[in-house]
């Protein structure tokens, strides 16, 4: 049987001997071979390295508890979350990073909503602004909002109406911001159908 030591193994010298011929018992020792030598080599690879890979949930585990402090990897002039390499070290967001996400959520919901709403989905949306207003997680904006929803009912009767409505609360916090107000006939270009023809 064709074992040397010394020899790389390799797809091709699993199926044929030393003489290029093939050789049936050679193949199954040396496809054994091959395989747990390549589990071997991306375990170790793994714990050397403590990044994430596609391993089952239990090798993680196990790895997990072996290795204390994960390395950090920096890649370009991003440093990396220790032991991800996907994930970038960011910082909380701010009032302002969560506040554009926060409008991208609304009015993305108020372009999907439908034109026909049933009686359910009204309730649903404003109960849901109402509950949002609750637990905005900047307090000064949610008392804001919540006393907006208040005196200015949200308008669930249609996409058409909820967009507009959501427009006009948009602006109110502009105006409050000393921003300018966005015009609201755009609503479907900027959150529904976007610009070109
Ligand atoms: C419910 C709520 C209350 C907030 N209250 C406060 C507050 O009290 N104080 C505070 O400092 N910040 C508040 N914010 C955050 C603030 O409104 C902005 O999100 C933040 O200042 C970032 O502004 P921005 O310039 O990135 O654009 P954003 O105002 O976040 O707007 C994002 C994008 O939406 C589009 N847009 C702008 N206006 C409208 C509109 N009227 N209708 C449709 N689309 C529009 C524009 O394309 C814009 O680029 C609040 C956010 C929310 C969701």
């Amino acid at each position: 049987m064709s074992n040397s030591q010394d020899e790389p193994i390799t797809l091709s010298n699993i199926f044929f001997n030393k003489d290029g011929k093939f050789c049936l018992p050679c193949t199954a020792y040396r496809g054994f071979e091959y395989i747990t030598t390549e589990m071997t080599n991306r375990y170790q690879l793994y714990k050397d390295t403590k990044l994430e890979t596609p391993t089952t949930v239990k090798t993680a585990s196990i790895v997990k508890q072996e290795s204390a402090v994960p390395k950090t990897i920096t890649v370009g002039n991003n440093e990396m979350i220790p032991g991800s390499r996907t994930y970038v070290k960011e910082d909380p967001p701010d009032v302002q990073k969560l506040g554009a996400s926060s409008w991208t959520f609304l009015h993305a919901m108020a372009a999907k909503y439908p034109t026909e709403p049933s009686q359910t989905e009204k309730e649903d949306m404003t109960e849901f602004l109402k509950l949002f207003s609750h637990v905005y997680p900047c307090n000064w904006c949610a008392m804001d909002f919540e006393k907006y929803i208040t005196k200015y009912s949200p308008r669930v009767e249609s996409k058409e109406e909820l967009s507009r409505w959501m427009c006009e609360a948009h602006n109110h916090v502009n105006v409050k911001l000393g921003k300018p107000k966005f015009n609201c006939d755009f609503w479907q270009q900027r959150w529904k159908d976007g610009w070109d023809e």
